[in-house]
């Protein structure tokens, strides 16, 4: 029996309620499709600032860089919000971002036909789109040196350095053109060549990689018409690739194709490829939601979606990844509903919902 690794980090808030539904999913799929999960449970933001003092313990990161994959809830939450705090939760993102070299972004975004009122796009607009938004996660502006303020003869100043290497910018293109070829062979790269040295260095690069990728058409697009024309024409796009702040940016915009932010997963791979995979860190898009955290009313979804790219993508088992993607889309279609998606079901509704489809599957003969 394949036995896979995962450190699983639920963190603060519904984190550990979404994480527990996602866990459960994965079991169901691991029965039916014959592989274990040993998970290597660690504490993560809030949660283990009150155990140890610190957002990301020593022996959370050990856990982490010793397994094929991560998952993590949310962190963060009122309680350690306090503007004289030394340290926050989120530090601990940031800290497993640049400790594990978490280097690729990947935002999927679907328009359920479902989730049409829950769209400030026309249902014609939104229809069919299906979209993966590549995001530069560990250089650029976020990261380059110098960065800070100081005074100069009286006058204030800042600076922020956009700064990319040649081998940061071939990874995360080479990155996105594998997974266009996995799609429908499209890739968009965005950049704004007509003002960035940085990013005529980028578009350089991507033709480059083009040319061993031809099953692949690309086109580069400058990154302010694209923000118009992910949402007047979303149909338009299957990968895009882009920097650290455009991508930012992007990702949050085109969450309004899916209709809520709520519903979001995402994955963080980084440098190590190992026998089933790439490894990488899976995480719902969505914070820790204090405000109804403990009371089983959170919406599991994206931590379930974020747990299938993770089957899918770190783990090698695409047909788990599948049922599980299978099971949200029928939830989002014509399943229980919890309030952010405009019902009155809890999580637990929502948890029986996807393991009874996960589950089902299991009887339909092969
Ligand atoms: P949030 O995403 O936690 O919540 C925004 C709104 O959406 C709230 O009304 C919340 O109840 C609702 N919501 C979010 N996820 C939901 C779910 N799964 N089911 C049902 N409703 C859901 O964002 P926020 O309120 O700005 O932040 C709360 C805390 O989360 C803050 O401490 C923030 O720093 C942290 N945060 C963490 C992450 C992360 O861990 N990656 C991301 C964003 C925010």
């Amino acid at each position: 029996m394949i036995q896979h690794r995962v450190a699983v980090l639920p963190g603060d808030g519904i984190g550990p309620e979404v994480i527990a539904v996602a866990r459960r999913c994965v079991e169901a799929a691991g029965r039916r499709f014959g592989f274990e999960t040993d998970w290597d449970e660690r504490t993560v933001g809030g949660t283990a600032i009150d155990a140890v003092g610190m957002p990301l313990p020593p022996d959370t990161l050990e856990a982490c860089r010793a397994a094929d994959a991560v998952l993590l809830g949310a962190v963060g939450g009122p309680q350690w919000d306090h503007p004289s705090a030394r340290v926050r939760p989120e530090d601990a993102l940031l800290g497993l971002r640049s400790a594990l070299e978490l280097f690729a972004n990947l935002r999927p975004v679907v328009s359920h036909p479902a989730l049409d009122a829950a769209s400030p796009l026309r249902p014609e607009v939104r229809a069919g789109a299906d979209l993966l938004i590549v995001r530069e996660l560990t250089g650029g502006l976020y990261f380059g040196r110098p960065q800070g303020r100081s005074v100069t003869d009286g006058v204030e100043w800042v600076v922020d350095t956009l700064h990319y290497t040649r081998p940061e910018i071939e990874r995360i293109v080479e990155l996105a053109f594998e997974l266009a070829e996995g799609r429908h062979g499209h890739l968009t790269s965005v950049d704004k060549a007509n003002v960035l040295a940085s990013s005529r260095l980028w578009r350089e690069v991507t033709d480059e990689i083009s040319a061993r990728h031809p099953s692949v058409t690309l086109e580069h697009a400058l990154v302010d018409s694209t923000a118009y024309l992910l949402l007047t024409q979303p149909t338009r796009y299957d990968v895009i690739v882009t920097e650290n702040l455009f991508g930012d940016i992007l990702s949050d915009e085109a969450a309004a194709i899916a209709g809520s932010l709520g519903l979001l997963a995402s994955a963080s791979l980084g440098t190590r490829v190992t026998d089933t995979g790439r490894f990488g860190m899976y995480e719902p898009v969505h914070g820790s939601a204090p405000g109804i955290a403990g009371r089983g009313l959170a919406n599991p979804l994206a931590t379930v979606a974020s747990a299938a790219l993770m089957l899918r993508l770190s783990l090698g088992e695409a047909d788990a990844a599948d049922a599980l993607d299978t099971a949200v889309d029928e939830a989002i279609a014509h399943g229980p509903r919890t309030a952010d998606l405009g019902g009155d079901d809890g999580t637990e509704a929502v948890a029986s919902f996807l393991l009874a489809r996960i589950e089902a599957r299991a009887e339909v003969p092969a």
